[in-house]
Parts: structure tokens; C-alpha cells; sequence
């Protein structure tokens, strides 16, 4: 099965490719999660891809589709993946068709912009492992230590207030097309993503079939 997961930043697109991962055991494929990685690690495509981030643009699509295309070769995609974050222009999605991946479903997971402030000023995100959390919504057993391997929790740079505002305006501007884009594909479903994170999983569930 082939997915890829559209919504505005803080949507809970990660949350739920996670789970869906996990349930159809497919990889979880996140251009976010590669981009941050390179980060810490301080590679040549983590300090450009920063200087985007941190202003909350889009990473050019000349250092994202190469990556996106080669990481789908390899021997784990074969039966499928999820992707969470990618296409997020036209030209990344039209790259992903010239790279015969036919995609079976796009799923939108819909939250209108007033539940996103909220969504990103809450979440927080391990310096490990990488797991997101909610101060509310999905908040740690411990405050401030992750759940899953003990380190330090932070609010990512690109979750400040003034950069969240930005990121929405990229994504209304450069990323909503798509949902246009996969409904004449004829793959787009809609899921109401102000539900709980269990409710719109099993939304996502049905429209996947058990
Ligand atoms: P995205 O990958 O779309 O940027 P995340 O999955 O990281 O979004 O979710 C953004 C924040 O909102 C996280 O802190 C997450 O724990 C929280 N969250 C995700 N889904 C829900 C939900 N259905 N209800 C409330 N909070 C949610
Ligand atoms: P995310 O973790 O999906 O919210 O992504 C964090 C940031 O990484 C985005 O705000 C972009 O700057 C960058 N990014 C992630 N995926 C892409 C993509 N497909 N195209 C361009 N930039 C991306």
C-alpha cells in the first residue's frame, strides 16, 4: 500500500503515519524527520535545509526529490510506505509520478489554521529519538522526558509562534494545491483531523480497510 499524508503543519500527519506504519507495517517515510537527522549530524544538506526551516520555507525541491525518489528504492518500500511531509508542491508530486510510484491513497487530514497554533505551540519533540508529544494532548509521563528512550524534550525552533504563521501561509500557498491535484488523481480522502488522535486513526482505518 502506498500513501502519502497531506495537511497543514501540525495537522497530526506524523502521529498518524506512525500508527499507520506500525498497524500495516509499511516504513513511515518523513522528508521532516530526514531533514532534522542531517541536522544533528551536521551533513551539507542538514546546514542548507536549516537555513529554509528556520524561516519557515519550504526546502527547494532540488535538495528534496532526489532524496525522496532514491529512499523509495530500496528494499524496504517494496510492499509500500507512508509518506509524511512529501509531496509538498506540485513539482514534488509530479516528480513522485515520474518515478512510477503509483501512489493508492492520499489522505488529508484536515485541521482548519485556529487549532494549529495550539496544535504546535504544545508540541514537543525528544532530542533523541525524535517522538512528538503534547503538553495536553499526548503529554509524557514524566514532564519533559520522552516516554520512549529518557532524553531531554524541546519545542522545536520552527514551532515558534511567529514561524508557525509563516509555515501556514507556505502551506496555503504552496502545498493546499495538492489536495485539488490528488482529488482529480481520483486518491484523495478527507479525514476530520480536530478529532482524537484514536478517532481519526480509526477514520484512516476505515478508509484503508483492516
Ligand atoms: P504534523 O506531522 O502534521 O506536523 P504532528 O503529528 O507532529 O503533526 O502533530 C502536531 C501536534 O499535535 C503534536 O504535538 C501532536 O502530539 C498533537 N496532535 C496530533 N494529533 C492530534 C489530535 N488528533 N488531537 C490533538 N492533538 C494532536
Ligand atoms: P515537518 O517535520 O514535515 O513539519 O517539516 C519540517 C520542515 O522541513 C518544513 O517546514 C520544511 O522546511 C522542511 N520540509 C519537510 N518536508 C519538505 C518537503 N517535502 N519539501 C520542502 N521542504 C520540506
Amino acid at each position: 500500500m502506498k500513501i502519502i499524508m497531506l495537511g497543514a503543519p501540525g495537522a497530526g500527519k506524523g502521529t498518524q503515519a506512525k500508527m499507520i506504519s506500525k498497524k500495516y507495517e509499511i516504513p513511515h517515510i518523513s522528508t521532516g524527520d530526514i531533514f532534522r537527522a542531517n541536522i544533528k549530524e551536521g551533513t551539507e544538506l542538514g546546514k542548507k535545509a536549516k537555513e529554509y526551516m528556520d524561516q519557515g520555507l519550504l526546502v527547494p525541491d532540488e535538495l528534496t526529490v532526489d532524496l525522496v525518489v532514491d529512499r523509495l528504492q530500496k528494499e524496504d518500500c517494496k510492499n509500500g510506505f507512508i509518506l509524511d511531509g512529501f509531496p509538498r508542491t506540485i513539482a514534488q508530486a509530479e516528480a513522485l509520478k515520474n518515478a512510477n510510484q503509483s501512489l493508492d491513497f492520499a489522505i488529508d487530514v484536515n485541521v482548519p489554521d485556529e487549532n494549529i497554533i495550539s496544535r504546535m505551540e504544545g508540541r514537543r519533540a525528544c532530542v533523541g529519538c525524535g517522538a512528538t508529544y503534547h503538553v495536553v494532548y499526548n503529554p509524557t509521563k514524566v514532564e519533559g522526558i520522552c516516554d520512549a528512550c529518557g532524553k531531554e524534550l524541546i519545542l522545536r525552533d520552527d514551532d515558534k509562534p511567529e514561524t508557525v504563521k509563516k509555515r501556514l501561509d507556505v502551506y496555503h500557498d504552496q502545498t493546499q494545491p495538492l489536495i485539488d491535484y490528488y482529488a482529480n488523481v481520483g486518491i484523495l480522502k478527507t479525514v476530520d483531523g480536530t478529532q482524537d488522535m484514536e478517532d481519526v486513526f480509526n477514520a484512516i482505518v476505515t478508509i484503508l480497510g483492516a
